[in-house]
């Protein structure tokens, strides 16, 4: 503690640009877009106060024009794995023992860098890592990443002011200590503020890390690392690696310091990384927390009070924004027979109103590329299959070409068969599966939707009808970590709509609150007593 109780500005969430024809931040993102996407930047990886380049480099290529290069990085040795973990063990003392308002201001700066002079940096970067239009860059690796900073800043001061009571003459308090050893934070390509965050929630508890990004957002991570630098991050919290995940793991969970796992990512690689740290429990010096916030198979389901042109909406925004690529993405759909002709056919018109897949620096495009080859081939796939299958036919979409870009068309797949294929399994693209219920049939649907899928992160109800809506919510109490009400199941904000799921999608740790944080402090419990007692015998023994 510093020399008085600070109170850290309260957090807000960061507004969106609107990027309108004319707007000054639109010229601002298209001139950096243009500039990154016309050089080339060479990646190395971060080490203590290292800039690491090992020669052996892989090319970096936006999804939406995978014969272009953008730039290169470098891939880890175990040597360079093994240095990151040293170099977070010789930070961890001066980083822990920092007082919490230093961390506290490295991780606000970030947050106003990011708002304002690395704004248009790392929008531009996610456009051209992830394909990502300019929006849904703004809404992710501008406001996300600003917010999840801000409100993880007020949510430590939340976490350090909870203190125990105290009875006469003594004194009681707790003091939240950053774990003893480092973690080890491993992110997505889908969202460059999971990627940040990961790291940074761990760091601003004062823990050190050991960062590996997804090979796929590299491009990005890189403004995150600078902004992180320019914010006054001391060289060695966040050491960052990339290459082999499954040798730079290994390493990792060798050590007998590893003292915790940040993960997002898929589910089947998280239950093995899980196992992974089981099998090498008697290694650790300390039980490793393990957080994981992993796969989805998000659903709608509209009751047939719900208003067509809502439905359509929901499932049109839920399903194809970020081309399906967020976790929380509508995937599996139920609609009453009595609305669907009605919300199909609007799903359509809306579709057709949309451009072909395109590049998100044409910022007329709303669709554009899918993150790499094996999404593209698996999606393909799935999409070829429904074509064959007779209790599947493709009522929208189903084309494909990824002779320039990874460019799959918004698909709507409709079943007969309430468990086909595509109703439970993460595809992870912009497919969405409709199945149509008799509408007597409302509450059994309700535990079909509860039975389909192993996941349980997002899932939204559409209805007029309050005792339908009431009903949802209980029959799908364990279904969904994050619940809608008339609304698509997508767009969580930090502060707002703490975000994660249980069942295979998750440990629900929630990103974005204080429950999040808690998971990197083991708390130290003091208790002083100023007046010590100096015999042993109580009262009652006469
Ligand atoms: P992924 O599982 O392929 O990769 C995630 C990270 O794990 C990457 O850094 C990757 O290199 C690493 N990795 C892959 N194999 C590994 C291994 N054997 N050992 C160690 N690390 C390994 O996931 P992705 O394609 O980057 O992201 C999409 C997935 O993430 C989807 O399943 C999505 O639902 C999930 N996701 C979930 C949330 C959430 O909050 N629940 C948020 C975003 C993404």
């Amino acid at each position: 503690m510093g020399k008085g109780f600070f109170q850290v500005p309260t957090a807000f969430n960061e507004p969106i640009n609107s990027f309108a024809p004319g707007s000054p931040e639109r010229d601002a993102v298209l001139k950096q877009y243009s500039e990154y996407y016309n050089g080339s930047v060479d990646v190395p990886m971060y080490i203590g106060s290292k800039e690491v380049r090992t020669g052996n480099t892989r090319t970096m290529s936006p999804p939406h024009d995978h014969k272009h290069t953008v730039g290169t990085y470098h891939l880890a040795e175990k040597k360079h794995v093994s240095e990151a973990i040293q170099n977070c063990l010789d930070s961890r003392e001066a980083w822990a023992n920092l007082t919490w308002e230093q961390r506290a201001a490295v991780f606000m700066k970030a947050a106003e860098l990011l708002a304002g002079p690395y704004r248009a940096k790392i929008n531009a970067a996610t456009m051209i890592a992830q394909s990502k239009t300019v929006h849904q860059a703004e809404i992710d690796a501008a406001c996300e990443f600003i917010d999840f900073l801000r409100f993880n800043v007020e949510y430590m001061t939340q976490i350090y002011e909870e203190q125990p009571d105290s009875a006469e003459g003594i004194w009681n308090r707790v003091e939240y200590r950053p774990l003893e050893g480092f973690i080890y934070a491993i992110t997505p390509f889908n969202f460059t503020a999971i990627a940040g965050n990961l790291p940074a929630s761990a760091a601003m508890m004062g823990n050190v890390v050991v960062w590996k990004p997804s090979d796929s957002q590299i491009f990005s991570a890189k403004v995150i690392v600078d902004v992180f630098k320019e914010a006054g991050l001391p060289d060695g919290v966040i050491n960052v690696v990339y290459g082999d995940p499954v040798m730079i793991t290994d390493t990792v969970l060798a050590s007998p310091d590893f003292a915790g796992l940040h993960f997002t990512g898929s589910t089947h690689v998280f239950k093995e990384l899980w196992k992974q740290i089981g099998n090498n429990i008697h290694t650790y010096k300390t039980y490793p927390r393990i957080v994981g916030e992993t796969g989805g198979k998000d659903f709608i389901i509209a009751h047939p009070s719900a208003k067509p042109a809502q439905v359509a909406t929901a499932i049109v925004r839920g399903a194809f924004e970020f081309q399906g690529q967020k976790c929380s993405a509508a995937s599996r759909v139920y609609l009453p027979k009595s609305t669907s002709r009605e919300i199909l056919d609007l799903v359509k018109k809306d579709i057709a109103s949309f451009n072909e897949p395109g590049s998100p620096a044409d910022l007329s495009n709303f669709i554009t590329a899918v993150i790499h080859e094996g999404s593209f081939d698996k999606l393909a796939s799935y999409i070829d299959q429904a074509k064959k299958d007779s209790n599947a036919e493709v009522i929208a979409g189903g084309n494909y070409d990824k002779s320039k870009g990874y460019f799959i068309e918004p698909t709507v797949i409709l079943t007969t068969d309430p468990k086909y294929t595509t109703m439970e399994t993460e595809l992870f693209g912009p497919v969405v599966t409709i199945y149509v219920y008799e509408d007597k049939d409302w509450s059994d649907t309700l535990k079909l939707v509860d039975t389909t899928s192993e996941y349980a992160l997002t899932g939204a109800v559409l209805s007029k009808d309050r005792y339908a809506i009431d009903e949802a919510t209980k029959v799908l109490q364990n279904c969904a970590g994050n619940f809608y009400i008339n609304d698509k199941p997508t767009g969580a904000v930090v502060g707002q709509q703490p975000f994660g799921g249980a069942r295979a999608s998750g440990t629900n740790d929630k990103a974005g609150s204080a429950q999040n944080l808690l998971r990197w402090v083991s708390p130290r419990l003091i208790k002083e007593t100023f007046v010590t007692p100096e015999d042993y015998r109580y009262p009652f023994l006469g």
